[in-house]
């Protein structure tokens, strides 16, 4: 036994080898020590079971495979071809030059971050582009603060103004937004108690009239941003809401989580904020930028949110909010063609069919097949129901599965994500951005093997 164990290569035998040399990247000494370290565990517990040890070339061969496993991990751009445009797996939205550029220039150095450089004094890391967003909002007497992404936006807004008291939410709103993120535990990891009114699929405003008693605090209105009640259904408008909200001394708090300032039309925040005392949305679904919560309201239902301790805990970070600053510099300018995801979402269905044609042109061996019309989405929650006209190259092959196939494409250099379908993987062109073209072309040129 010991004699087949002493066949296992020393870590720093493997580590000097050239051909894993190759195969270890970008990845850091460290990085690869600790994977050959695991390796060699699991291969001599496998010696020890079966009483056999490999060669040496095996044991390289093997290596490298988990190498390339592992290099799976680290981050690295991948080809969005699911017609998803802000996909919350693939980072959602893709970031305007403007906002790399601002982020280059700032952040290599020091910059005014929390600094007044008029006064000397300590500054806001708020101010400036809470300025911008009540400018583009353009509603009076209202303010805004910016934290880490939406939910800790609602968890903030409800805990600074309804910890210790009930608010009311519809059943038809009491959702999973994904990733986990349930509204009703939001709700209660504030400190305040949902009271639920209504049935899922209808709720009326003597629901909303029935359930308020002196506990409660405010109404809460949740926007279905992935999902939409269709059929028997009945809902309270938001104009409706506030007006029972300001007979009753309620707050009307409403989280949109996505929609757009424009070009798409709704729901706009400004109209929001005509009706609810605080209204909170996301950075990148909302605007297409970096991930961010933004809470705009009443002036001096801010000032309350503002001295809420919690706000220290969930602020945004200061790469985020460069990049939100230049942004929101591009909407006020209104020069929506500087956001990719405006760019991709306007992209002409034509030009797209033209594109997966040139890619039907160039796949390898291995792989065939048609050009069809499909429908991109924003997707991340945002507009449920708004698809785009698009077209797609769905791919299939002879020789491989069609789940194999998506695993190679995968697996691949750059990884390509599409979406299976009737037995073929769906390519959009619409998610995938120009200069990436060349890239996903590479791969299809190659075509696909039996082994591989
Ligand atoms: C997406 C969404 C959230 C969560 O926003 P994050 O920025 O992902 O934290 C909350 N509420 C609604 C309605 C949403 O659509």
């Amino acid at each position: 036994m010991s004699n087949l164990l002493k066949q296992i290569p020393s870590i720093h035998r493997l580590l000097e080898d050239s051909t894993i040399k190759e195969a270890t990247g970008e990845r850091t000494t460290s990085e690869v020590t600790h994977i050959i370290r695991k390796f060699i565990n699991q291969l001599r517990e496998e010696i020890i079971q079966n009483q056999v040890a490999p060669g040496y070339e095996e044991i390289v061969s093997r290596l490298i495979e988990t190498l390339q496993a592992d290099a799976l991990h680290k981050f690295q751009t991948v080809i969005n071809a699911t017609g998803v445009l802000l996909h919350t797996n693939l980072g959602r939205a893709p970031m305007p030059q403007k906002a790399i550029e601002k982020i280059t220039a700032l952040s290599l150095g020091y910059f005014n971050l929390e600094l007044n450089l008029e006064t000397g004094n300590r500054g806001s890391r708020y101010t400036n582009v809470a300025n911008l967003f009540n400018l583009l909002n353009a509603v009076e007497e209202t303010d805004t603060v910016i934290v880490n992404n939406n939910a800790g936006a609602v968890l903030l807004t409800l805990k600074a103004l309804t910890h210790g008291h009930e608010v009311i939410v519809s059943r038809g709103q009491l959702v999973e937004i994904g990733g986990g993120f349930r509204i009703p535990e939001v709700i209660e990891s504030s400190g305040c108690l949902i009271r639920e009114v209504g049935t899922t699929n209808r709720t009326r405003l003597s629901d909303y009239e029935n359930a308020i008693t002196s506990e409660t605090k405010a109404i809460l209105l949740v926007h279905p941003s992935n999902y939409s009640i269709v059929g028997f259904t009945e809902t309270v408008s938001r104009e409706d809401l506030a007006r029972l909200a300001k007979e009753r001394g309620l707050l009307l708090i409403e989280d949109i989580g996505s929609g757009a300032f424009a070009p798409f039309a709704e729901p706009r925040v400004s109209t929001a904020l005509n009706s609810s005392h605080i209204v909170t949305y996301s950075g990148d679904k909302l605007l297409g930028g970096p991930q961010a919560g933004i809470i705009s309201g009443r002036q001096e239902l801010i000032d309350i949110i503002k001295k809420e301790p919690l706000l220290r805990a969930l602020r945004i970070d200061k790469l985020s909010l460069l990049a939100l600053e230049a942004v929101l510099e591009i909407y006020l300018n209104q020069e929506y063609d500087e956001l990719p995801l405006w760019s991709l979402a306007n992209i002409d269905p034509e030009g797209i069919k033209k594109r997966a044609k040139t890619w039907l042109d160039q796949l390898g061996p291995g792989l065939n097949g048609d050009i069809r019309p499909t429908l991109s989405t924003m997707g991340g929650g945002s507009l449920p129901g708004e698809t785009i006209p698009s077209w797609a190259l769905v791919i299939k092959s002879d020789i491989v599965a069609c789940d194999e196939l998506a695993d190679w494409l995968r697996k691949n250099d750059p990884p390509i994500i599409g979406k299976i379908n009737q037995n073929g993987i769906w390519l959009d062109p619409r998610s995938v951005l120009d200069w990436q073209d060349e890239a996903l072309l590479n791969v299809l040129r190659n075509g696909v093997s039996q082994c591989s």
